[in-house]
């Protein structure tokens, strides 16, 4: 039985643009706009689109290094929307987040030793030994030798640097982790390793994991269900193995055709993107896709914006398109 972990509802978060003279408030950027999902106990739910769609500070909001706008988040039955100051301790404790670059993450001054105990340190962990030995003990689990707690940032590869970041992540033995690109730093090589270990260490520790990426080829790996988010919306959201095969929405199957096939023999279906992704500034009227979709019907999609709908033969397949679900629901193309 799913039992969901993390609720969000009506999740937005808005950016003042300021500007002028006395730096004045001269509009508002919409970064994620109405986002309801949730993520149950124990799965790992993929999150992609393209740069400034919003992934990264949905991330973020979750973890409560921001503060939505509107809307709220529920951590474990408990309402953790405004929490602030001490309230937010035990919260804290139980969610995590890796960063993007392993290398800004981590203090360049000190023993990565000493930036993975710190947590330990905040959250009451008084017994230097204790410390020393968690450390060493979460340095194994990540793959790399308790000796390498006496060394600095700058003598790891990038590689090793995200296993630190993993372990720093992980040492409080957290609930929840928001992986925010965490491979998209790495080589392609390099990035196999850290999903694998990622892989791992979620089935060991029974870990929740939101896992942000720009590109569907990655998350297929962890993920048990994706998301796929365009200009601060959930576009689409299904089961990994249909979404890969039955993408709905047309930017998904535009990201599904993306992905390069390891084999020279086959080929697949190209639905190339039209134009730039638009302004979250200025976001076009009705479907906020519709300049750049193929199949856009005016007088239809450039007036009405679609609601994240149930997929015809699916319950637990939605997406957001007026052709795709419902009434007017055409066939998908299907991505081979
Ligand atoms: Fe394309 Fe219209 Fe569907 Fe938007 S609602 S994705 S513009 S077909």
């Amino acid at each position: 039985m799913t039992e969901p972990l993390v609720v969000m509802d009506g999740l937005t978060m808005q950016f003042p643009v300021r500007g002028g003279m006395f730096q004045r408030q001269i509009a508002t950027v919409n970064a994620v706009a109405g986002v309801s999902l949730t993520i149950n106990r124990g799965e790992t739910l993929g999150l992609v689109g393209e740069s400034g769609c919003g992934k990264t500070t949905l991330g973020r909001m979750l973890v409560r290094l921001l503060e939505p706008t509107e809307g709220t988040i529920t951590f474990d039955g408990e309402d953790i929307t405004h929490l602030s100051g001490k309230q937010l301790k035990p919260f804290r404790k139980r969610v995590q987040i890796v960063f993007q670059d392993p290398f800004s993450s981590l203090d360049p001054r000190s023993q990565v030793g000493s930036s993975i105990m710190e947590g330990l340190r905040i959250h009451g962990v008084k017994d230097k030994d204790e410390r020393h030995q968690r450390v060493a003990e979460m340095l194994d689990l990540v793959g790399l030798d308790p000796s390498h707690a006496q060394r600095f940032p700058h003598e790891f590869s990038g590689g090793q640097r995200q296993r630190i970041g993993l372990a720093r992540a992980l040492i409080l033995k957290p609930d929840f982790v928001v992986a925010d690109e965490p491979v998209s730093a790495l080589d392609v090589s390099v990035q196999a390793q850290v999903l694998n270990l990622l892989k791992d260490l979620k089935a060991e520790l029974n870990l929740t994991l939101l896992f942000v990426a720009h590109n569907l080829a990655v998350v297929e790996h962890v993920s048990d269900r994706v998301a796929v988010m365009y200009l601060g919306q959930i576009v689409e959201i299904t089961e990994r193995e249909r979404l890969y095969s039955t993408p709905l929405h047309p930017y998904t199957e535009a990201l599904l055709s993306a992905i390069p096939i390891p084999d020279p023999g086959r080929t697949r279906n190209r639905f190339t993107l039209q134009g730039e992704v638009p302004s979250p500034l200025d976001p076009p009227s009705g479907c906020y896709f519709h300049p750049r979709c193929s199949i856009a019907q005016s007088g239809l999609c450039d007036v009405e914006q679609p609601s994240l709908l149930r997929s015809v033969d699916s319950e637990s397949h939605l997406a957001a398109c007026h052709l795709r679900t419902g009434p007017k629901a055409l066939p998908p193309k299907t991505v081979s």
